[in-house]
């Protein structure tokens, strides 16, 4: 992805935002039609028939006609993409868009290829409806099919073209990297190395934390409480750029220093690890703090959007090269002896083989198994992943 700050005139800005609130609208209403869905009716209505209905709706009404047709049809396209990925389970659940946090639109096609030169520093991209909003030159522009307008909650534009990168040519050495989700690191390599995807420091936490309890104070629609959230909203886009700056540089030096790079598969479900509960041995019934707190709240959520666009990344740096891994009990066997069993563990962050005694550091010893390819142990097969969905079995014919 290409990403460019995007430079719109006051006038253009209330327009561009006239789009982001069409492609929502459309978006939401996809949505809505979608989860009012319930096995005894028929089957929801399909991008077709929603861009059918749009036709009608265009007709109908002539705010939705005064905006772009390649804007909304596209919020209904991506909204049918949103729905494969989630039927393949390689997405979460689409969720509702809202104003002011999911400001954006798409262009696809050849109106995405209006874009011309400036100068040295400056070009500029003709949006349909809005005309030509000029942007800043910090990379050159790639030949793509498709680009993105965002607005953040800081109320920064930008412009995203839908390039892949250049795969980056593997070293050509045959070594083998696995990579795996840590609980107390974002991700733990097979060599021994641990990764930390930047979130907040403790400080801006803290801040962070201070400007919410302020901003439940200020009266809705205030001047005081839009100060505040512009506060809360320069610290969020501070952890997303962060976030986006470590998936570029580490996708990039993975696929430069290793020829495959074996990762865990998506695990569906719980997308972090919740940490066990440790009992008291002094107090019966009574739990000791197993920082199960610490993990809750921004960072957790910046963390795990910064796995899934390390791996997206990873995809296209080393095309051909990432493998997906089953990660059922890598964290339980040991990567020396074999040895799988559940309480192969010191503590949450420490593996200790009851077998041999190989002891590690938890994220890296599932790294290595990841890297072995040894997804599933032979002791134990992987469970049949039964669907929530379906209707509870007799447990004799297990
Ligand atoms: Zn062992």
């Amino acid at each position: 992805m290409s990403r460019y700050r995007l430079y719109p005139t006051p006038t253009q800005q209330a327009a561009l935002l006239e789009q982001c609130r069409h492609a929502r609208y459309l978006w939401n209403m996809a949505l809505e039609q979608w989860s009012m869905w319930t096995p005894d009716k028929r089957p929801t209505p399909g991008y077709v028939e929603q861009a059918r209905q749009l036709t009608e709706a265009r007709a109908a009404s002539g705010w939705l006609r005064a905006g772009s047709q390649t804007v909304q049809q596209q919020a209904l396209r991506d909204f049918d993409q949103a729905v494969r990925n989630f039927y393949a389970g390689t997405h979460r659940r689409p969720t509702w868009r809202r104003a002011g946090v999911h400001e954006g639109f798409r262009i696809v096609g050849s109106q995405a290829s209006r874009v011309v030169k400036l100068n040295r520093k400056w070009a500029a991209v003709k949006v349909p409806k809005v005309g030509w909003v000029r942007f800043r030159l910090s990379r050159a522009v790639p030949d793509a099919k498709s680009y993105r307008i965002t607005r953040d909650r800081m109320g920064r534009w930008h412009l995203a073209f839908a390039a892949i990168p250049p795969p980056i040519p593997a070293p050509g050495t045959g070594e083998v990297v696995g990579v795996d989700r840590g609980v107390t690191v974002s991700a733990a390599l097979s060599t021994g190395e641990l990764l930390t995807c930047p979130g907040l420091t403790e400080r801006e936490q803290a801040r962070l934390k201070q400007l919410q309890r302020r901003r439940a104070r200020c009266r809705r629609g205030s001047k005081r409480r839009g100060r505040v959230k512009a506060a809360i909203a320069k610290l969020y886009a501070r952890a997303g750029d962060r976030r986006k700056d470590w998936v570029e540089q580490t996708s990039t030096d993975l696929a430069r220093r290793f020829d495959v790079i074996r990762v865990e598969n998506l695990r569906i479900g719980p997308m972090t690890r919740r940490p066990k509960p440790k009992p008291d041995p002094e107090r019966p019934g009574r739990y000791l703090p197993n920082r199960r707190r610490a993990k809750a709240g921004l960072n957790r959520g910046i963390l795990a959007n910064g796995w899934g666009d390390l791996v997206a990344r990873l995809e296209h740096k080393a095309a051909g090269r990432v493998e997906k891994v089953n990660p059922a009990y890598t964290s339980q066997t040991c990567s020396v002896c074999g040895h799988c069993a559940p309480d192969n563990r010191e503590s949450q962050a420490v593996f200790r083989c009851a077998a041999c005694g190989h002891r590690a550091n938890a994220d890296v010893n599932a790294a290595v198994n990841i890297a072995a390819g040894r997804a599933v142990s032979a002791r134990r097969e992987t469970p049949a992943r039964v669907s929530p969905k379906r209707e509870p079995q007799l447990a004799a014919s297990g």
